[in-house]
């Protein structure tokens, strides 16, 4: 995921030359496309053409930016999620790798 930061810490997804915290130049930054959910919204209304359930989430990348995603799931304060972009909206989903443990233990 490409985006800009500062030295100040301030980090976006958007292509900003100077940093809107202190106005420094911006450098252009690339961080992993994981995040952890901060908050979550189940949308009332759905837009039209969208499909249903369509929720959004606010998703802190760890050292970058917090961007809002779209999910189809639910989700939950402090879940991870992995973040895809497309069409210039972001869509986010759980991440399944960290839950998928298998127990050796019970094969036999
Ligand atoms: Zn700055």
């Amino acid at each position: 995921m490409k985006g800009m930061k500062c030295r100040c810490g301030f980090a976006t997804i958007s292509d900003k030359a100077l940093c809107p915290r202190c106005g420094k130049r911006m450098k252009p930054a690339e961080w992993p496309d994981e995040g952890t959910v901060l908050s979550f919204t189940r949308l009332q209304a759905i837009p039209e053409g969208l499909p249903d359930p369509y929720n959004l989430a606010l998703v802190a990348v760890a050292k970058g930016p917090k961007l809002v995603c779209w999910t189809s799931g639910t989700l939950h304060e402090k879940d991870p999620v992995t973040i895809v972009e497309q069409k210039g909206k972001y869509l986010c989903s759980l991440r399944t790798d960290l839950d998928f443990k298998l127990d050796e233990s019970k094969l036999d």
